[in-house]
């Protein structure tokens, strides 16, 4: 893609919440990245004015050496320079302080919960719902502000969205059951007690059910009119916290409005390449899921590095006796449920030229 940043030059990104599990991965990913470059970490009083090298206890590889030294900055938008946010705050905090830098200008593009659901705020996987975006002018009418809020999903959410989308824009799902198995470092960092996890299966994640259930009709749903209307279909889940470094897999149920045979199902599958303006994105695979035919696959161990993360793989496509498809999918939680989302949704905002803010 020949798209680049105004003059040429990268955009100076700021990664809130840099120090945890999600910050460092942004860092990582956005290390060589080529249209954005990290040009400070922000993190709460604990690490404020502490170098990144010391105030992040850094989890996967080597640290890039362009975040070691940077000093790591307070959540105040008056102190932060940079014109976008990569936001990975604690949920805790992200509220008011997402608030705080979308009022003073920012492009905010946020991994927390707490904007998601609101009427005016784009909950986006480019290739499942970009026409979502469209929601920003509303945003900023309404809101008066210049800056801007774009969240992605729950990463549950998001892998299986990627997984449905081909089926629901196809054949229209009417019921959906998920039972999750979720990795570890989707509790951040530290995250869960080893004690509490290693040899064992934890039943309960603190309001992930609801989450799941209510983004997946967002996700899935329609923009229309200035507003998405959430998709009608009747959802139900289980989430499991395992004891998985990354990877979250989702055995999922479904029925259909326009039931498809399992053939017909893996061809929609296989064939999904996702929304057009999202094709030359660099940060995306050429294909958003892999279909594996092999019987027990996808697995984490094996397949949660596909396509650098951002790959979604499914298998076990099979018929279903109580609903009509049953199926699994198996994705990277903290790169494409995460930062990559956030990534690629700040590369279609930039290739759309939305993200007027440089
Ligand atoms: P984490 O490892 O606990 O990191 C939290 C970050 O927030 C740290 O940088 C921390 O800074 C900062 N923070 C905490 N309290 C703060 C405060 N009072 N003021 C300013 N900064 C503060 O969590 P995570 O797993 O990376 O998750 C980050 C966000 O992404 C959460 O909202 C989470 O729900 C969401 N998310 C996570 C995943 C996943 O797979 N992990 C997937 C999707 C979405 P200090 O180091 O200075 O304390």
């Amino acid at each position: 893609m020949t798209f680049t940043p105004p003059n040429a030059k990268k955009w100076p990104v700021a990664v809130l919440g840099a120090t945890g599990a999600v910050g460092q991965t942004f860092i990582r990913l956005l290390a060589g990245h080529p249209w954005f470059e990290v040009a400070e970490v922000v993190a709460s009083e604990r690490s404020e004015g502490k170098a990144y090298s010391d105030a992040a206890r850094w989890i996967e590889g080597e640290m890039p050496s362009v975040v070691a030294g940077m000093t790591v900055k307070s959540v105040d938008p008056a102190r932060v320079s940079s014109p976008i946010a990569f936001s990975a705050l604690d949920s805790s905090v992200a509220g008011d302080v997402e608030l705080a830098f979308a009022k003073a200008g920012k492009f905010v593009l946020s991994n927390a919960k707490n904007f998601r659901m609101d009427a005016d705020v784009p909950l986006v996987i480019p290739e499942v719902n970009a026409s979502h975006l469209e929601l920003i002018e509303r945003q900023r009418r309404e809101r008066g502000w210049t800056g801007a809020i774009v969240t992605n999903a729950n990463c549950a959410a998001t892998v299986a969205a990627v997984a449905l989308a081909p089926l629901q824009e196809r054949f229209g799902i009417a019921q959906l059951f998920m039972t999750t198995m979720q990795a570890v470092s989707g509790a951040g960092y530290p995250g869960v007690p080893s004690l509490d996890i290693l040899g064992n299966v934890i039943p309960y994640i603190a309001d992930e059910e609801p989450k799941l259930e209510r983004e997946m009709l967002k996700l899935l749903g329609t923009y229309r009119n200035g507003a998405v209307e959430l998709a009608d279909m009747k959802v139900s889940s289980h989430t499991n916290r395992v004891a998985v470094e990354h990877g979250h897999t989702v055995c999922i149920t479904a029925s259909f409005h326009r039931k498809p045979t399992v053939e017909e199902a893996l061809e929609v599958l296989r064939a999904w390449k996702g929304d057009e303006s999202t094709w030359n994105l660099p940060s995306r695979p050429e294909y958003p899921l892999a279909v594996t035919d092999e019987a027990n696959r996808p697995q984490p161990r094996r397949d949660v590095n596909e396509g650098g993360g951002m790959t979604v793989t499914v298998g076990r496509v099979r018929p279903d006796p109580v609903l009509d498809i049953r199926m699994v999918a198996m994705g990277h939680n903290t790169i494409r449920g995460a930062a990559g989302g956030s990534v690629l949704n700040a590369e279609l905002l930039a290739a759309t030229g939305r993200l007027g803010v440089a």
